[in-house]
Formats: structure tokens, C-alpha cells, sequence
């Protein structure tokens, strides 16, 4: 069953068959692994929302708190810091006190996907959760990472993907109260080939330090 209409979160979610027996399997594999939906992370009343793509298999999969535990997490972990918007620059583990500060981190798909890559089909069923999300937290600035990120936000707005463009750095007005950022994914791929640098990604959070005074 897709999610219900304001469920923000649902820990026992199945609703993409090809998600599910995924999982299951990786359970087997990885019986110490969280293998589950992933919550998001971070105060509902924070004013700026980071949307990434989905759980990594050794990282948010493995710890169950989004981009903890692999790569991912390092660059956006250490930006947070040094914004105020982090108790720490290092996010290792589910359990290591770090604390997120006018800040929440969710995922456009809560469930591992094989290779890293959703299909639209889960990207869709997935996305009533992020709409329920937004709804309930309405954020001051919504971080898009990525092209999937940005397209599952304005679907949640129930606005055409062709309405806003993607583009590394650009900003939309979402609607009266909400501004959209786009990043880069903060993925290791993209960081080590320095298609988004730590000075990239630090003068995007500048930007959002003023947006939200
Ligand atoms: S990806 Fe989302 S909708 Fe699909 S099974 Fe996981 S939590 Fe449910």
C-alpha cells in the first residue's frame, strides 16, 4: 500500500515489491545492517530541509540515519558543522550523539535501491511521505541534492517537472514561504572528481545562512 495521505514516515513500509525483496535480502547478508526504511533525521520545526536520493547500502542502509556511516555523509556532515546547522563534523554511527540544529536531513526514496537507482514507479509511491513531510514542517529553504531530489520536491508540490529546472546553485521560489536550492549530490562519485568541491558546497550554505537570517 502507498503511504497515507499525511504519514510522514512509515518504519514498516512495502509498498515497492522490488524495494522490499531487496531488503529482505540484504538482511540475510547483513543481519547487523538497519536494512529498513530509513527516517529522516533532524527537528520537524527546522527551517531548512536536505533532501538526498535514497539510503547507500554500507552507509544510511547499514546505520539507519540518512548519509551516516559511508562517504556520502562526509562533506555534508563537516558543511553542516561549520554552519551552525551540526553538533559535530562526522556523523559515524546512529548512535553518536550528534545532534542537527534548525536542520532535517530525509531522502526522496526511504528505502535502499539496487546500484543506488530508484525506479520513477518508487520514486512516485515513495513521494506521499515527502509531501506529507513538507507539508508538516514547512520549510524556509529546501536543499535539493541532485536532479532526482529536485523533481521528487516539486512532485510533492504537485508541480510540473518542467516547471523549475535543475541546475547546480540555482534557486526557485517553491512557493510564498519556501525557497529551493540545488546541489550536486554530495556523493563520493561527485566529490572526488570535484564536480562539487567543499568550496561549492559551503557557498551554497552561506546562501542559506542568510536566507534564514
Ligand atoms: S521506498 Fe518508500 S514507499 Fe517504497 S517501500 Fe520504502 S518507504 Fe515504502
Amino acid at each position: 500500500m502507498p503511504p497515507e495521505p499525511h504519514e510522514i514516515f512509515a518504519a514498516d513500509c512495502r509498498a515497492c515489491p522490488r524495494l522490499a525483496a531487496f531488503l529482505e535480502d540484504v538482511r540475510t547478508k547483513h543481519p547487523e545492517y538497519h536494512a529498513a526504511p530509513v527516517p529522516s533525521f533532524g527537528p520537524l520545526d527546522a527551517r531548512l530541509l536536505i533532501v538526498g536520493l535514497a539510503p547507500g547500502m554500507h552507509g544510511a542502509n547499514a546505520t539507519g540515519r540518512p548519509f551516516t556511516g559511508d562517504y556520502a555523509g562526509v562533506l555534508l556532515y563537516q558543511t553542516l558543522h561549520e554552519h551552525g546547522f551540526a553538533s559535530a563534523p562526522e556523523s559515524t554511527r546512529a548512535d553518536d550523539g550528534l545532534e542537527l540544529v534548525d536542520c532535517r536531513i530525509t531522502n526522496a526514496v526511504k528505502c535502499l535501491p539496487p546500484q543506488n537507482k530508484p525506479i520513477t514507479e518508487e520514486i512516485r509511491t515513495c513521494n506521499g511521505f515527502l509531501a506529507a513531510e513538507m507539508t508538516a514542517m514547512q520549510p524556509r529553504v529546501i536543499l535539493a541534492l541532485g536532479k532526482i531530489a529536485h523533481d521528487a520536491i516539486l512532485r510533492a508540490k504537485g508541480l510540473p517537472l518542467s516547471s523549475l529546472r535543475f541546475a547546480h546553485g540555482a534557486e526557485h521560489e517553491l512557493d510564498a514561504q519556501t525557497r529551493l536550492i540545488d546541489s550536486y549530490h554530495c556523493s563520493r562519485y561527485n566529490t572526488q572528481t570535484r564536480r562539487l568541491t567543499p568550496t561549492m558546497f559551503n557557498e551554497l550554505f552561506a546562501r542559506i545562512r542568510t536566507h534564514l537570517g
